[in-house]
């Protein structure tokens, strides 16, 4: 029987609603062969995730979602075969999620000076154990009836450059490359449309990128085509997933995009030329 995995998969260590073991019992579900577990600045899903699919038939991936913020900008990277475990690996994550707190403060404070008042705890409770995010405050938001969405709050307010909007820890991509590779994995572009310029591709090429994310919910068939050709043009490899938050997005997309376990393959053989270096 054909293997498949969905690459890009969040837990409530993020901004998911899913814990670990209900994203392992969706995956299983699914008939997938394996999944990473990529949440948001946090490797605190994996282990509860891999102790959850032990010895039956699922493979966890470790795997992070590194936010760079620029001018022109945001980009999402992810890192494969992580050394989760890495000590350096996970303070610079706990940095990341501290100051991930501050701007939270920020963003409310923000909101409330454009008449929008929001109890700071309410998004803390609602984000759990996860690090905080704009989905968090998002929902805190149409809690109370501020906007009617999730989709409205971003359009409004917190969306990228919005006017409640406030940036997160500055890195630069070759340092999210960098802080990928030093723990032995593999950096890859997440969903490219997200950055609105295909232009900015060929820099992160240059930083060491491995893979361009192609199949992606957000990519149409058009952009799908762009993306496989870029990655050829190029020698990347193409990786792809659901990129599933649960029931946050606001369906459980797990396995909805799924590449062939072939590439799985491929970035585990990428891994171990990296770590060799
Ligand atoms: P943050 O990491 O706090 O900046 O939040 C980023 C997350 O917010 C993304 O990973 C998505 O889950 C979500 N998000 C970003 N833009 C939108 C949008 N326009 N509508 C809904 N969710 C969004
Ligand atoms: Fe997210
Ligand atoms: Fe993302
Ligand atoms: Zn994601």
């Amino acid at each position: 029987m054909a293997k498949f995995a969905d690459l890009h998969v969040h837990t409530y260590f993020s901004d998911s609603t899913l814990s670990p073991e209900e994203v392992v019992e969706n995956a299983l579900k699914k008939e997938l062969s394996a999944i990473a577990i990529s949440d948001h600045d946090s490797v605190d899903g994996i282990d509860p995730a891999m102790a959850a699919a032990n010895g039956r038939g699922l493979e966890i991936i470790s795997s992070v979602e590194l936010t760079v913020e620029r001018e022109d900008a945001e980009i999402h990277m992810l890192g494969y075969f992580i050394d989760y475990k890495d000590q350096r690996f996970a303070d610079k994550l706990r940095e990341i999620r501290q100051f991930r707190v501050e701007r939270m403060r920020r963003m409310v404070e923000k909101l409330k000076n454009e008449g929008v008042d929001i109890p700071i705890e309410r998004v803390f409770e609602i984000a759990g154990r996860g690090s905080v995010g704009r989905p968090h405050l998002a929902g805190a938001m149409a809690e109370i009836g501020a906007v009617r969405n999730l989709r409205e709050a971003f359009d409004r307010y917190i969306g990228y450059g919005g006017t409640c909007y406030v940036e997160k820890k500055k890195i630069t991509s070759k340092e999210a490359v960098e802080m990928i590779v030093d723990s032995g994995g593999v950096p890859v572009l997440a969903h490219p449309k997200l950055m609105g310029n295909d232009a900015c591709i060929k820099g992160l090429i240059e930083d060491g990128i491995a893979a361009l994310e192609v199949y992606h919910p957000d990519h149409k068939p058009s952009d799908i085509k762009r993306y496989e050709r870029i990655a050829k043009e190029n020698g990347l490899l193409v990786t792809g997933g659901s990129d599933c938050h649960g029931l946050s997005k606001p369906r459980i997309l797990m396995g909805s995009v799924r590449v062939p376990y072939d590439i799985v393959e491929k970035l585990k053989e990428k891994a171990r030329l990296i770590r060799r270096r």
